[in-house]
């Protein structure tokens, strides 16, 4: 999150809104956070342009909880799956818990460096559930499935990063914890016909209907994760919303794959067509440069950017509030890293050519 932001939560920690009162200790039934909560729900409608016949909830329990309420509450027949990565497969596993969960199209063959082809026919489903940006692998969606069944989607780790037609979408839903705020929410917009399809009793906090017909107050919200979301999202509004986002994600993403196709110690991990705007995966070259990169960059401040196991290498998450010049800081640690190991071998292979001539 920017500094400003971070700042402005500090301070309502302590006093919010000099009111005498922490905002981790105001009461949820307060008209104050009440009015938090709709101007949090305002700004998500404004800046990803929700139509009226969408409610947009908050919810607990992350992005997680949604692989199983979702079949829980729309798997009737068959819901189908595209298999893109880690968050897609954790997602396949908890459908199959609520009945048929069928997977289209994978891209495990290739340890999901790619976004799979839908090219079967889709109709007769309860749903598609898709992953727009593969958070782990560092791949991403970019053309959206023409399909007659509902569209499902797990934003998680791009939303508000990008414009989207929220009406190419049944249901979306994301963690707060990368581009909207910190842990804690967990953001649905659902189009309302879509959730009055649901013709079953469910247990209140696995229902959605329950949080729509309550203001998402039906228990106590996680209030402090909702108001420096609020916070987030009007620095984002006051940034130029999400097309300046948009533009900024793709000049620092293009930056930073320019290095790693033109540095001769790395390598992208993702398809090109595929390169995640938000999560840049590559690798070096010799698996022996690793560790040592890695040491380089701490040297330089940067951490974090040791890759998940499952794909290994590195992972440079470019997040909305990442500036550009933390992008152009690891493409000059990433040249410098290649000017010393140049010029290691130049030394190398002059101490070789001193021993030849010796012997
Ligand atoms: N889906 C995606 C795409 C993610 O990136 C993550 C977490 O990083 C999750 C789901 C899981 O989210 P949570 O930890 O909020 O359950």
């Amino acid at each position: 999150m920017p500094q400003s932001v971070m700042q402005q939560a500090a301070a309502a920690v302590i006093n919010w809104n000099d009111s005498g009162l922490s905002i981790l200790e105001v009461s949820h039934r307060s008209s104050e956070f009440e009015s938090v909560m709709s101007r949090t729900k305002l700004l998500v409608k404004e800046l990803l342009k929700v139509p009226d016949d969408y409610s947009i909830l908050f919810l607990q329990g992350g992005a997680s909880t949604q692989f199983s309420m979702i079949p829980q509450s729309f798997l009737r027949t068959k819901g189908l799956y595209l298999d893109s990565g880690f968050f897609a497969q954790k997602a396949i596993k908890e459908a199959h818990f609520f009945g048929d969960a069928e997977v289209i199209a994978s891209s495990a063959d290739k340890n999901y460096n790619y976004i799979p082809d839908i090219q079967k026919r889709i109709t007769n489903a309860d749903y598609l559930h898709i992953t727009s940006n593969n958070t782990i692998e560092g791949t991403e969606i970019f053309n959206w499935p023409e399909i007659a069944v509902p569209l499902v989607c797990d934003m998680s780790s791009d939303i508000f990063s990008r414009e989207i037609r929220v009406r190419d979408f049944d249901l979306i839903y994301a963690g707060a914890q990368k581009n909207m705020g910190p842990a804690g929410a967990t953001l649905i917009i659902v189009k309302n016909k879509f959730l009055d399809s649901v013709d079953k009793q469910l247990p209140s906090m696995a229902d959605y209907r329950i949080y729509r017909d309550h203001n998402s107050l039906y228990n106590t919200p996680p209030v402090f994760s909702i108001y420096t979301s609020m916070l987030n999202l009007l620095w984002l509004k006051n940034s130029g919303g999400v097309p300046a986002m948009e533009k900024q994600n793709i000049k620092k993403s293009m930056t930073l794959y320019a290095e790693i196709d033109r540095n001769t110690l790395f390598t992208g991990n993702a398809a090109v067509a595929h390169r995640s705007r938000m999560n840049v995966t590559f690798k070096t070259n010799d698996p022996a440069h690793e560790m040592e990169f890695l040491d380089f960059a701490a040297s330089r401040g940067m951490v974090g950017i040791k890759g998940y196991r499952t794909v290994g290498g590195f992972r440079a998450s470019l997040y909305n509030a990442l500036p550009l010049e933390s992008v152009l800081a690891l493409v000059t640690t990433m040249q410098d890293f290649e000017k010393l190991k140049q010029s290691k071998q130049v030394i190398s292979e002059k101490t070789e050519m001193v021993i030849n001539t010796k012997i």
